[in-house]
């Protein structure tokens, strides 16, 4: 691999840079694979056994600086697992795990709180922030580019969780809503040195004039979201380049024209992460360099704003528009849910949502200020009085346990991934999940003659 040149004298005297070893590094061929369990969904027994289950052959050992992140020895082949497609994992650089600890000792995460993830796809730090909230918090789940919201909207669906609202806005949007958030999490576009590694030919597009476009992106992006922060509320910005113009430079600015101050966060020496200063505010970031640690380029700096800034009046709540629902269909759709009186339902074009009831001002807030393109989790349409149940209801944790379920072979699973034909001895009849290892992967219905299978066409498996 060629690295570009002009990055690497860009790079000479910045904070733990070592040109041999960072060469060295990047020619090894070396490659890590790491993955993050969804502690939501994931039985305990299954966590302790991963290995024996999903990976055979493949040795796991955890990532330092997280709690559910493990590396793999080897790369699996992650389509040909029905669990990855239940959302037992999300296969997540190591390094970007790190929100974790950023997160952890820059916020009491016990609390109610409300966080917008704005550059979100395709959902890796999303659900990582998902399984560190309390059930009483919301995430708000952006996403600029209309053809990666699909993405993002099928990993949060995969991921299970009933607290988090997917849109589709551009930064400049949120600010509509004038100091709400507790935290925003910029995991900003950027020029992409830190990935080189996993994708060598983005060296050939790496420019020095890139970097400073990247680097006037991520301003505006930052200007646009901070008056949606609230006062006393926590910015973590990061991005997968080495470049100081979109690092340290960025965190510069951040406290010279905006009201927020620095957060240090502790590290473990072990770690081998790179504590760096800003030139001229001393901001603190912290640099991760593949020759040092097990995990690919990253940079990330924790803000808290002092004060709340021009609040901007709001724009007039839009009341949701919903269709009513009769309390014989509310009675019907309660019966599928665990705990059915801790959320609201909406009734929108046919379908019915069921959002967690504490979230329900938030989400006329948003839905009077954003683009939502999937909020909750979706349950299905009610004919007749009979809930046809939705494919993220079978992959959501707020799911009755009673619901009739089937137990599949890994080949079974694979088929039914695949939206082949399944044959399955079952003496139930009509709506069922298909599981694998306790992990619900979609609906079937069981006719008399035959099996149906429900798996969504635009997510079926394609190889063979
Ligand atoms: N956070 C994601 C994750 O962990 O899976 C990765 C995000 S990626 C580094 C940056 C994202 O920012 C991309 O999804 C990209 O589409 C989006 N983006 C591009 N231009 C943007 C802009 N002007 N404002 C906000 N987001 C933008």
């Amino acid at each position: 691999m060629e690295l570009p040149s002009a990055l690497i004298s860009s790079l000479t005297n910045v904070k733990g840079f070592n040109k041999e070893a960072f060469e060295k590094v990047h020619q090894s061929g070396e490659q890590n694979t790491s993955i993050r369990i969804n502690i939501h969904k994931l039985p305990d027994a299954l966590k302790a056994d991963l290995t024996g289950i999903a990976f055979e052959d493949v040795a796991i050992s955890p990532v330092p600086w997280s709690s559910n992140g493990y590396y793999l020895s080897a790369r699996p082949s992650f389509t040909s697992d029905p669990l990855f497609h239940g959302g037992a994992y999300y296969v997540q650089e190591a390094s970007s795990m790190f929100l974790e600890e950023a997160l952890k000792q820059s916020v009491d995460l016990t609390q109610p709180l409300k966080v917008l993830d704005l550059c979100a796809a395709p959902g890796g730090k999303s659900t990582l922030i998902q399984s560190l909230l309390s059930a009483t918090s919301l995430l708000v789940s952006n996403e600029v580019i209309k053809s990666r919201v699909m993405i993002l909207a099928e990993n949060i669906t995969k991921w299970g969780s009933s607290n988090v609202i997917v849109t589709n806005n551009d930064p400049a949007d949120f600010k509509r809503l004038p100091g709400f958030f507790d935290i925003i999490v910029v995991d900003a576009p950027c020029s992409g040195s830190g990935l080189f590694r996993k994708d060598p030919k983005a060296t050939e597009e790496w420019s020095g004039q890139n970097v400073e476009q990247c680097c006037v992106r991520q301003q505006k992006i930052l200007a646009d979201i901070l008056p949606s922060l609230k006062e006393g509320g926590v910015l973590i910005y990061s991005t997968c380049s080495y470049s100081t113009e979109e690092d340290e430079a960025i965190a510069d600015m951040v406290m010279k024209e905006h009201p927020l101050s620095t957060i240090r966060l502790s590290l473990k020496e072990e770690w081998n992460i790179v504590e760096t200063t800003a030139a001229d505010s001393n901001a603190f970031g912290y640099r991760f360099y593949p020759d040092q640690l097990k995990g690919e380029g990253f940079y990330i700096a924790a803000f808290k704003k002092n004060i709340a800034g021009d609040i901007i009046p709001q724009n007039n709540k839009k009341k949701i528009r919903t269709e009513v629902l009769t309390p014989k269909e509310i009675s019907v759709i309660k019966t599928w849910l665990k705990n059915p009186d801790d959320f609201f339902f909406i009734n929108q074009q046919e379908e019915v949502i069921a959002m967690p009831a504490h979230l329900e001002n938030d989400l006329t807030d948003i839905r009077s200020a954003l683009y939502i393109k999937k909020a909750g989790v979706k349950m299905g349409t009610i004919i007749r009085n009979e809930l046809i149940p939705a494919h993220e209801l079978a992959l959501s944790s707020i799911i009755h346990h009673r619901i009739p379920s089937v137990k599949v072979d890994k080949a079974t699973a694979l088929q039914y991934l695949r939206r082949g034909e399944i044959k399955i001895d079952s003496h139930n009849k009509g709506w069922a999940m298909l599981t694998h290892h306790h992990l619900a992967l979609g609906w079937i219905k069981i006719l008399p003659n035959r099996i149906n299978n429900y798996y969504p066409k635009e997510w079926r498996i394609l190889n063979k």
